[in-house]
């Protein structure tokens, strides 16, 4: 294996936990970085990549030719944070006030950075070329990847690797999935307008809050008795808003959720039956109303050559025991854009350490994860790279 570029990387240490804990520091929101992106930009123009910014928006993309001509593999890291107040008790806690780095993008950045540096010092000896696509904006919608597609970032790409860490897989780690990994991710918004009135007098209005609380239970139903029950599907209404005051039949009432499913016919069906639900609710109580449903991120499908390619490498690199295989999630990632376009594939990452109570969910305010997990993170890209890029070659002879 890559062992000599393994130690070189965790050489690296000092350097990337500086700029790990640096972006900890000072988080930005998805669609607000600044600052992050100049700092990634200058990272890797220091190295000595050609670099270009705004790409697709906020994104940077740095390319490394190799010294001979080949294919072109890229990697992918995300560097937004998210509106969280960070309640850790550590001394790279966020200096942010209500922003966080709650999911682990600055750990992907920071093994990114590690990755580029590695591979650039051996820029002569590789066929084939390195993209490094660091994107903003993965936690919100419409994310930034499918502006950084449209902008070219995966021209002349054969081969793309991206990677997230995780809080609930122990350090030391591997989560691999063939085929659906993660569910597509929409949204839904239903305006109902009732008529306003005295609480005391409902024959004189169409109350609202009635209508849109039978909806909430109805749309239950749709994953319950429409749905095949062999094919996932999640809705949830995460707000519910109307009225003011106890007394007041209020006018409106609004209503908002997301909708996660896998397959195609499944998240027609539901953006389909959502709005019957919502014309039936409505119509039976008088109420007139607005349905959007607006479509996010596809389901992430992992092509099976480059999971299993994954797969293997991993079982190098760590116990084949620590290699596993992960369930499918209803979680999304805008990461499913890029395999859309060309093969790929997603994977995880352990993070999770007691000892140093990294060991809570997700977009908690408590979240953190072990940094070594950023060495794992970098150690399967430069293997991915390395070994795609010496198996198409025509001369198959490995160079390390
Ligand atoms: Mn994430």
């Amino acid at each position: 294996m890559f062992e000599k570029l393994f130690t070189k990387l965790e050489e690296l240490q000092p350097e990337l936990v500086r700029f790990r804990r640096d972006l900890h520091m000072y988080p930005e929101l998805s669609f607000c970085e600044e600052n992050t992106p100049k700092k990634i930009a200058g990272f890797l123009r220091e190295i000595g990549l050609e670099v270009k910014t705004n790409v697709g928006g906020r994104g940077v993309v740095a390319v490394l030719r190799g010294g001979q001509p080949g294919k072109t593999v890229a990697l992918r890291a995300d560097f937004d944070a998210l509106p969280i107040q960070d309640e850790k008790d550590v001394v790279y806690k966020s200096r942010v006030p209500g922003v966080m780095h709650a999911c682990g993008h600055d750990i992907h950045s920071a093994a990114l950075l590690g990755v580029a540096k590695i591979l650039s010092e051996e820029k002569e000896k590789i066929t084939g070329n390195v993209v490094f696509i660091h994107q903003f904006a993965e936690e919100k919608l419409p994310g930034g990847a499918k502006s950084m597609i449209k902008d070219g970032c995966l021209d002349d790409v054969d081969v793309i690797y991206g990677a997230h860490v995780m809080s609930n897989l122990p350090i030391g780690q591997v989560g691999v999935r063939e085929g659906y990994a993660m569910a597509a991710y929409d949204k839904f918004e239903i305006d109902i307008f009732g008529k306003g009135g005295h609480a005391g007098m409902p024959q004189l209005g169409i109350d609202p809050v009635v209508t849109g609380s039978q909806l909430v239970n109805n749309l239950q139903q749709i994953v319950a008795r429409r749905v095949d029950p062999m094919k996932p599907a999640v809705i949830t209404v995460g707000s519910i808003n109307s009225g003011q005051v106890y007394n007041v039949i209020p006018d409106t009432a609004k209503i908002t959720g997301t909708a996660r499913t896998i397959d195609e016919d499944t998240r027609r069906l539901v953006e389909e039956a959502i709005g019957q639900m919502t014309k039936a609710a409505c119509e039976g109580a008088g109420a007139s109303f607005h349905y959007a449903y607006t479509r996010g991120y596809p389901a992430l499908w992992n092509h099976s050559k480059e999971a299993k390619r994954l797969e293997e490498l991993a079982k190098k690199i760590v116990a084949p025991d620590d290699v596993k295989q992960v369930p499918m999630v209803m979680g999304s990632e805008d990461f499913a854009y890029y395999v859309q376009e060309v093969p790929g594939t997603f994977f995880v990452v352990g993070g999770k350490n007691p000892e140093i109570d990294a060991v809570y969910p997700h977009h908690h305010p408590k979240f953190d994860v072990d940094e070594r997990s950023m060495y794992l993170i970098g150690k399967l890209f430069i293997s991915a790279v390395l070994e795609y890029l010496s198996e198409s070659t025509i001369t198959p002879e490995k160079i390390y």
